[in-house]
């Protein structure tokens, strides 16, 4: 495919534009990821907690395309933290998915009040041994939950999955990540179509290249080395976002683009969240 990969810190490669299928249905996740499988997508992005994890694993098996072309994420839910909950909540995302095995598992949310992450973690691990896993990561932590993970166990993430579009840059995250060779992959990457993609200085850089808004937050995102997950369920949006490798934003573009981080979140605060 004309998608571009990234070199994990364990070596394996994930690609750096995928699909996610967050709020989609199960039983409309089956057609929204054959779609995005025939325009090209090889990676998916799903969780527990979207409760489409079958109907993402009809469309892999429904696809013929041969598993080792394929990058499957899932995530393990907050309230399977824990170690000996967490592996049993691997095993039913890998039975709901009918794997066996995922590229890439997170842990969803840090959940700091629990206090869990860690033990949690430690299953993951175990999980990476068993090559269950290809890769494993987090999502939402913030750096000083990173600093910890990785002072008190042995695998650093290799990925950690986090809020990310021009009005939440995430400058220091970015750093923590680029320090500890962690990839950065952006959630929201179109800021859920709330707004971003009708700021002027998007739509205008859109104009001048002849690229709609999104692609114009695509390619931002890109350029700056995150992986992306752009969610659609409408076919033509879904072609869209994948279209985003035949042309560059130039130093212009990216500066007016830096000009609009607000450090503004749409979803909650992961030092909160439960
Ligand atoms: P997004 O930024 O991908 O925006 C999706 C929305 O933008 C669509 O529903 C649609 O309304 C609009 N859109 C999409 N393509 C468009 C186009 N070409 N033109 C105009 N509008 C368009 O938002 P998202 O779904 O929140 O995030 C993407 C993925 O990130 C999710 O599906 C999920 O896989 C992942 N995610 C993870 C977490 C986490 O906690 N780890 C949280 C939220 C989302």
């Amino acid at each position: 495919s004309s998608v571009p990969s990234v070199l994990l810190n364990n070596g394996v490669r994930m690609p750096q534009l995928g699909f996610g299928v967050w709020q989609v249905p199960d039983d409309e996740a089956t057609a929204a990821v054959a779609t995005a499988l025939e325009a090209g997508y090889r990676s998916i992005d799903t969780a527990a907690i979207y409760d489409n994890e079958r109907g993402t694993g009809r469309a892999v098996a429904e696809s013929g395309i041969a598993r080792e072309e394929l990058f499957i994420t899932t995530k393990l839910w907050n309230s399977e933290q824990g170690h000996d909950s967490a592996l049993r909540a691997f095993d039913a995302s890998l039975d709901r998915l009918g794997l066996d095995y995922v590229d890439l598992y997170l842990i969803h949310w840090p959940v700091p009040a629990k206090d869990a992450y860690v033990d949690t973690y430690r299953a993951l691990e175990k999980i990476l041994a068993d090559g269950r896993a290809k890769a494993i990561g987090v999502s939402n932590f913030l750096p000083e939950h990173l600093e910890r993970l990785i002072g008190e166990t042995s695998v650093v993430p290799a990925v950690n999955q986090i809020e990310l579009h021009p009005q939440l840059a995430q400058r220091e995250s970015r750093e923590a990540h680029a320090r500890h060779g962690i990839a950065t992959e952006a959630w929201s990457p179109l800021g859920q179509g709330r707004g971003l993609l009708e700021v002027p200085a998007i739509v205008a850089i859109g104009h001048k290249h002849g690229r709609t808004p999104a692609q114009v937050v695509l390619r931002w995102h890109l350029q700056l080395g995150n992986v992306v997950i752009p969610k659609s369920v409408t076919p033509s949006r879904i072609r869209e976002n994948i279209d985003v490798f035949g042309f560059e934003l130039d130093a212009e573009d990216l500066n007016a683009i830096a000009a609009l981080d607000e450090s503004r979140r749409l979803g909650p605060n992961p030092a909160e969240f439960n």
